[in-house]
């Protein structure tokens, strides 16, 4: 059975967003650990999170994805927006590890001018100050369009990054596909050829989830517009090999295309029944 979800607001806590999952079929689902736009954290109440977890049992959700707030840049030049982007990772994954069998996203950041290759060391840096061997949270890096100096436009940049984490095996790749699409990646086209390269360059066993999204805008474009499944230059039947291919469709799928619950209610029951036949 296809896993699939949307992101969800997580505005009226935990209990709210599963009940928001379970009423639009969605069997797993993303949200974003405070405002996007930075700011304090609410307090996680044990109760909330226990109610979440009792809708789970009962609707079969599971691997819910945090988000990192995407306005975090772990390789600022500047090194306060630095040290911002780590306190709030470590104070996410801190809280984190009271939810179980959950995985934490984020983009890696934008080096604004340093350069990739000092761009990757400060990030590998941040992860190396965050991560913990008995954690239990599972942490991410997702795949960028490229836009601006953005880091992880490619599966070299991604592969270097892990490479120099010291607890990389707490790591894994979260593949947006309007993000490599933007980014140069034919995965209409060349699907396997893709995939192939994604298995020589990290390794598909570090695939861990899938952001299903339409592109705006055409191939290789740098610009991560997302657009509705089916809607945009990506197209239906790209969609329709992507759930359906063996190395991708074990893995949680979460789209972030635009739309409110009953666009995301329609696009969850099309995408299971592309997968069911
Ligand atoms: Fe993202
Ligand atoms: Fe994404
Ligand atoms: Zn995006």
């Amino acid at each position: 059975m296809l896993r699939i979800g949307c992101h969800l607001s997580f505005s009226r806590g935990f209990l709210a967003m599963a009940g928001d999952a379970e009423k639009i079929g969605a069997t797993t689902f993303q949200f974003f650990t405070r405002n996007p736009r930075g700011g304090a954290a609410k307090n996680w109440e044990q109760e909330d999170i226990q109610a979440m977890l009792d809708v789970f049992r009962r609707a079969g959700i599971a691997k819910p994805l945090a988000h990192a707030p995407y306005t975090l840049n772990a390789c600022a030049k500047d090194g306060n927006i630095r040290r911002f982007a780590r306190e709030t990772m470590a104070d996410d994954l801190k809280r984190l590890e009271r939810i179980p069998d959950v995985m934490y996203n984020f983009h890696p950041g934008s080096h604004v001018g340093q350069g990739t290759e000092e761009g990757i060391r400060l990030i590998a840096d941040t992860l190396n100050q965050v991560l913990w061997e008995e954690m239990h949270t599972t942490v991410l890096l997702e795949t960028m369009a490229g836009k601006g100096s953005e880091v992880g436009r490619s599966f070299q940049e991604l592969r270097a990054i892990l490479d120099r984490v010291e607890l990389s095996h707490k790591m894994g790749i979260c593949l947006d596909t309007c993000h490599v699409w933007d980014g140069g990646y034919d995965i209409a086209g060349d699907l396997d050829g893709v995939l192939g390269e994604f298995d020589r360059e990290i390794g598909l066993e570090k695939l861990k989830a899938v952001h299903l999204n339409d592109s705006m805008n055409p191939f290789g474009s740098h610009k991560d517009r997302h657009e509705k499944i089916g809607k945009g230059c990506i197209g239906l039947e790209a969609f329709r090999r992507i759930v359906n291919h063996p190395a991708l469709r074990g893995l949680p799928f979460y789209l972030e295309t635009p739309n409110e619950l009953e666009g995301y209610q329609e696009e969850i029951a099309m995408l299971k029944g592309m997968a069911a036949g």
